[in-house]
């Protein structure tokens, strides 16, 4: 069932959304050489409780920790953990949900760690100019393929590969609801974007194949061979306005 938002209920989100960007700054300002993802973790947890909102990962489906923590080969789902050492070069995305007046938003950026190799470089400018691209094209009488055709013409002619085997998703009463939102497809394809939906959309993108594979913890999802992923992610509602990006300062 669609969960489409009020203006009321899109505002109550952007406050939170405003709480999310800013743990994404602290989490940036942390994310060093030396720390541990779980110091990354513990970081972000405190900041969003100080705001007195919640993190909507802590405990999602047994979850056991309050941001996704993947490093280099990750693509997502890394469980933070305290003898995983951040080292330079290395690139770290950080996804965090934020739960604040009964609705949750979800961000999610890839950090570099000191200096990193110019095509991992590339790798993290090119998905972010397709979460751009992908925002841009949520407006009302579009369709979801547009979205992820959208997605997926950035990232191909970037020379990348898009991950097919997750998706981006509705958002707000739920961390995921309907509908689905693929970071492919084709235009004029799939659900007719309208007023008031929320919607999570995360290009996952490869340097190497798209294919993927899941460790054996259950949860970290990493590239079949072994390449860099990057990962940015926004929570944007459609109106009659045009896109308006909730998670960002
Ligand atoms: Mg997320
Ligand atoms: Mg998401």
């Amino acid at each position: 069932m669609l969960q489409l938002k009020s203006a009321r209920e899109i505002e109550t989100m952007a406050v939170g959304g405003r709480i999310l960007a800013e743990a994404h700054l602290a989490a940036r300002d942390a994310v060093a050489a030396g720390m541990s993802t779980w110091d990354i973790d513990q970081v972000v947890e405190d900041f969003i409780r100080s705001k007195g909102a919640v993190p909507s990962f802590k405990g999602l489906y047994g979850f056991p920790a309050s941001i996704c923590a993947s490093v280099n080969e990750e693509i997502v789902h890394g469980i933070p953990n305290k003898k995983k050492i951040l080292r330079d070069g290395d690139i770290i995305s950080v996804d965090i949900g934020v739960f604040f007046g009964g609705l949750h938003t979800d961000s999610a950026r890839t950090y570099p760690v000191g200096p990193i190799d110019a095509e991992t470089q590339r790798l993290l400018d090119v998905t972010e100019a397709s979460l751009v691209a992908g925002m841009q094209a949520a407006v009302i009488g579009n369709h979801v393929g547009d979205i992820g055709h959208a997605v997926e013409s950035v990232v191909k002619a970037g020379g990348f590969t898009v991950v097919r085997d997750l998706v981006g998703h509705g958002v707000g009463h739920m961390m995921h609801e309907e509908p689905q939102i693929p970071n492919h497809g084709k235009p004029k394809r799939g659900m007719r974007l309208v007023a008031g939906l929320t919607i999570a959309i995360e290009p996952m993108v490869n340097i190497g194949t798209e294919k993927t594979r899941t460790l054996g913890d259950k949860w970290t999802v990493v590239t079949a061979d072994g390449k860099n992923s990057a990962h940015f992610e926004h929570t944007v509602a459609v109106t009659e306005d045009g896109p308006v990006v909730l998670t960002r300062l």
